[in-house]
């Protein structure tokens, strides 16, 4: 029996990248697929994206992966490169790489290549984590433009640290900054990410860069993916591999750290945090049954975790499906009960989960 499975809707997956050209019509996609595509799969996602420009990943080695498996469309590199070996890589297998800091440039400047690469200017317009100074962007964007080793349009692109919150108009500043910095370039702009595209329509420019929204899941503060008219990629489901009768008064689970508070019945499901699955997620996050909710008690364990079922009645039976998150059950709720983002839940799925591909 197949326990732990993490089902990925495909024609969901292309339902979303759809809506989300809907939104940003007039704007290129480059689709970001770091982390293994949010847990989903990177390379499967990737050829199932037939309408996106181009790829965005983090690192090298997921970029391979992406060629590797066969994927031909453009793919940037948003992390850039870090070792002057790493730039004919770039080139043998016609990456383009975002260009954050001096190193970078001077390491492109001195690479003996055969052709350019294409190359993203990033400018750090209040992330404060990757990216020039706006000082910066005349010089870099000048040795760019004069290095044989880069091509000659050069994207210049910045990132946003609050777009989720409609409400903080820090990003529309971002936005109102980053365009008068770079009205004189006549170059390709790339600003928005899902939340971005979302909640910020003058970001959305030449490119969009949208990752979490593909996937169905919102990024917005107190929304869920439904709300923007996006479908769940993902369903993470298990089975129920016992059902335990206890007593008020006893407690469950590593710690002891809940106490029932009635006489009660326990599903044991197969799902734990070696699955992926938050250790933190608070007492009552819920888990969907034959179609009701139920919350889990106790600590969740490594491979385990405990759900009260109440007064069963032989309804709930060992082997009976469970959804811990996906079409019934949205993981940014998932991820509230446990403090923390619905990205995280994403790529925190384990290689013990299979995946089925629908
Ligand atoms: N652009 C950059 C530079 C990123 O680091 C990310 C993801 O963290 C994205 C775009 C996509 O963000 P989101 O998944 O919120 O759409």
């Amino acid at each position: 029996m197949r326990l732990a499975t993490a089902e990925i809707d495909l024609s969901a997956l292309s339902y979303n990248l759809k809506r989300t050209k809907a939104l940003a019509p007039n704007s290129k996609v480059m689709a970001v697929l770091k982390a293994n595509a949010y847990g989903h799969g990177l390379v499967t996602i990737a050829q199932h994206l037939h309408d996106a420009d181009a790829f965005a990943v983090a690192r090298i080695d997921e970029a391979l992966a992406l060629r590797a498996g066969g994927v031909t469309k453009p793919i940037v590199l948003l992390e850039g490169f870090f070792n002057q070996s790493d730039v004919s890589i770039l080139l043998a297998n016609n990456f383009q790489t975002i260009i954050h800091d001096e190193n970078q440039l001077g390491m492109l400047e001195q690479a003996q290549l055969d052709a350019p690469i294409a190359t993203w200017l990033k400018v750090d317009t209040g992330m404060h984590r990757l990216g020039i100074a706006p000082a910066q962007l005349s010089a870099f964007y000048q040795r760019l433009k004069k290095t044989e080793n880069a091509k000659p349009a050069v994207y210049l692109m910045t990132h946003f640290p609050c777009a989720d919150d409609v409400k903080n108009d820090r990003t529309a500043q971002q936005i109102r900054e980053f365009k008068q910095l770079t009205l004189n370039y006549n170059e390709p702009l790339c600003l928005a990410n899902s939340a971005g595209i979302l909640g910020w329509r003058d970001s959305h420019c030449d490119w969009i860069r949208p990752g979490l929204m593909i996937y169905g899941v919102s990024p917005m503060l107190h929304c869920i993916g439904k709300d923007h008219g996006l479908k769940a990629v993902m369903r993470l489901t298990t089975k129920v591999i016992a059902i335990r009768s206890i007593l008020s008064g006893e407690y469950v689970g590593y710690g002891g750290r809940w106490q029932s508070e009635k006489n009660t019945q326990l599903a044991i499901v197969a799902m734990g945090y070696g699955d992926g699955y938050p250790r933190h997620a608070k007492h009552g996050t819920p888990v969907v049954i034959k179609g009701e909710r139920y919350g889990i008690v106790g600590s969740v364990s490594m491979d385990m975790i405990t759900v009260d079922i109440g007064d069963n009645d032989g309804m709930i039976q060992v082997g009976d499906d469970v959804e811990m998150w996906g079409r019934a059950l949205p993981v940014e709720e998932v991820a509230a009960c446990a403090d923390t983002i619905p990205y995280e839940l994403l790529c925190n799925i384990t290689p013990r989960v299979s995946y089925e591909y629908i």
